[in-house]
């Protein structure tokens, strides 16, 4: 009877927070198994900027959109970011039902998500990316949202682990696909590079990077300002 009124609360609490937090619920068609099912979202206009980190990490004050930024299909696996999920080919959801479906067992996240149940299902959406051989841009952005979620629980190891793969990732990005990605442009995927190596220790391509920023003729003023300030950050140690 206990357990039964303590989940009954947790169920109220549950629909308090999507009323009162602007979590709201999206119904998505699954790509690979046509299954409909609900996923949690952030309304934009709830989530107020606070501050934004020198790598384009953006902390909010309230809801943490990256945490919803995963659709999930509950029935078969399959796993992307949001703005990637309706983007798979024929070949690749026979992949996902050849290598992620026949092994799937759902699991439920408890409302709101945290970074530790953002971390699990970016972690998935990597794995369906490796499995469905997406283009570097694809693991590359994961990666780094892995970072920032390790960032925020002030995990420092698997924080740098993360934007290495990042880096390597987005080093294939520049050479072989076609820019921008993301909403980054070619100067902001060169700056990016840059301060990545910035805070993972490399300091002789950091300033290689900046300076192809700084002296570039194409890129925006802000960019170069951003440049030089990860330059001096540099200098000063
Ligand atoms: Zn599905």
């Amino acid at each position: 009877m206990i357990k039964t009124l303590h989940n009954h609360k947790d169920l109220i609490n549950q629909v308090d927070n999507i009323n009162n937090k602007n979590i709201f619920l999206k119904r998505v068609t699954c790509p690979v198994c046509n299954n409909i099912f609900k996923t949690q979202t952030v309304k934009i206009n709830a989530s107020r900027i606070a501050s934004k980190d020198s790598d384009f990490f953006i902390r909010y004050l309230v809801e943490n959109p990256y945490f919803y930024e995963v659709w999930l299909c509950p029935n078969c696996g399959y796993a992307a970011l949001k703005t990637d999920f309706e983007k798979i080919r024929n070949f690749q959801i026979n992949l996902v039902k050849e290598n992620i479906t026949s092994k799937w067992i759902n699991r439920d996240y408890p409302i709101p998500f945290n970074e530790n149940v953002a971390i699990e299902r970016y972690k998935l959406a990597l794995l369906t990316a490796l499995v469905i051989q997406s283009k570097s841009s694809t693991k590359a952005m994961l990666c780094l949202k892995i970072a920032w979620m390790f960032r925020l629980l002030s995990d420092k190891i698997n924080e740098n682990n993360f934007l290495s793969q990042a880096l390597i990732a987005f080093n294939d990005t520049y050479t072989n696909e076609n820019i921008p990605i993301y909403g980054l442009d070619k100067f902001s995927l060169l700056f990016l590079i840059g301060e990545l190596n910035r805070r993972i220790g490399e300091d002789q391509a950091t300033l290689r990077y900046f300076s192809e920023v700084i002296t570039s003729i194409g890129a925006s003023q802000k960019i170069k300002e951003m440049a030089r300030d990860g330059k001096d950050k540099i200098r000063r140690y």
